[in-house]
């Protein structure tokens, strides 16, 4: 029941990200497995099902919600003579199309290229097995090898590229001084963005300049005479691409150098909890797990909390009705220490939102300027 439940919401996300990409998906499958299936990743029946329905509804694509082995991807290929995408595949894609400034651009196509260099090698070693060794070696080993030599090539001259700007970028952040920086983290969509707009366009704002030369903002925020740096970064998700942590090591430097996280939660979504494992889990992985961390619980106003029955007596409590103090008494402001709870988008409780960041932005200043207070 509850793998049922999860593979739903697994699988409502990848339709979701499928939608961003630019697709329609007609039918879902699913099957639960101890193991995927080293060569086809899902199961032989399974697969029979599958491409029965690929091909009588002349399906173009077929999406699997997990990081394929090249291999898998091959032999899949061959099965459902359609195009196969994986998770990553699918992610990078979004990323390549959502990428404005050249920085992300280059951060993107290095993470594609190191994607299809082990992927590349696999589309050929079919034909290879097949022509066998000696007195075999005819053109097609060649044209692999230039193939591979040219993403090598680009691959490293992509890295080089980054590592220039990484400099540049190195030396503009030490430009900034002892300001404190606090750095707005989440999952994809739980209204980071808004929120960062919000407070930049409310009246304590007093400067609006924008440091970063990418798709990472940074803004000077005032609050109460308080000067510091706010920074919105790119969105976390589930199984996030490797290949993509890596190449976006600079954009994530952001979090890395901040004082303070602000770790928004999209509380209206049914996976929010998986949503903080999944960005606590990112963090952990670019050594940002141990920065002091206020929770902001996002979209109080779509919540719909649970609908207690108890025999015939039905409670039905709506968001509308939820008091501060209501709030700070559920489970969730708990579980995570310090906690606030905002609609971004409706712009209730930002006031308390902005004092609780005043305080622990000033707790953190103090100690870096201590004659000034
Ligand atoms: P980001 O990906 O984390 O930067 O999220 P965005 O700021 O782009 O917001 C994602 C979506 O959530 C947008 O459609 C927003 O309008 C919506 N959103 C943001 N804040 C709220 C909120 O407080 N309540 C509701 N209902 N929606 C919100």
């Amino acid at each position: 029941q509850q793998d049922e439940e999860k593979a739903t919401e697994y699988l409502d996300e990848l339709e979701f990200l499928a939608y961003t990409a630019g697709g329609e998906v007609l039918k879902r499958f699913v099957q639960k497995m101890e193991m995927p299936n080293p060569k086809t990743f899902i199961g032989s029946g399974k697969m029979d099902e599958v491409e029965e329905y690929v091909r009588e509804n002349d399906i173009g694509t077929a999406i699997f919600d997990d990081e394929l082995s090249p291999a898998q991807q091959k032999n899949i290929e061959r099965i459902l003579k359609c195009k196969i995408i994986d998770r990553t595949n699918l992610i990078l894609d979004i990323f390549a199309q959502r990428a404005k400034t050249s920085y992300a651009r280059t951060q993107v196509e290095l993470a594609q290229y190191e994607y299809l260099l082990p992927r590349l090698a696999g589309m050929w070693t079919h034909l290879e097995r097949q022509r066998g060794g000696i007195g075999m070696r005819g053109p097609g080993e060649t044209e692999i090898e230039t193939d591979r030599r040219i993403v090598r090539d680009r691959i490293s001259l992509l890295k080089k590229k980054l590592a220039k700007i990484d400099r540049q970028m190195e030396v503009q952040r030490g430009n900034r001084g002892a300001l404190v920086r606090v750095a707005l983290v989440g999952y994809t969509n739980v209204g980071k963005s808004t929120l960062m707009n919000v407070i930049s366009k409310s009246e304590v704002f007093a400067e609006n300049k924008l440091f970063a030369t990418l798709d990472t903002t940074v803004r000077k925020v005032v609050i109460g005479n308080l000067p510091f740096l706010l920074s919105d970064t790119v969105g976390f998700i589930r199984k996030l691409p490797t290949q993509l942590v890596e190449s976006f090591k600079s954009t994530l430097d952001e979090v890395r150098e901040a004082d303070l996280l602000l770790h928004v939660v999209d509380i209206s979504h049914p996976s929010f909890e998986d949503h903080i494992d999944s960005v606590n889990q990112i963090l952990d992985e670019i050594g940002s797990s141990d920065k002091p961390v206020l929770m902001v619980f996002n979209k109080i106003d779509a919540f719909e909390p649970e609908i207690i029955e108890s025999d015939d007596l039905v409670t039905e409590k709506t968001t509308a009705h939820y008091t501060l103090e209501e709030w700070k008494r559920t489970w969730m402001s708990r579980v995570s220490g310090d906690a606030i709870f905002i609609s971004a988008l409706n712009k209730e409780n930002l006031e308390e939102f902005r004092k609780v960041v005043y305080q622990k932005v000033r707790e953190i200043h103090i100690t870096r300027f201590p004659y000034n207070n």
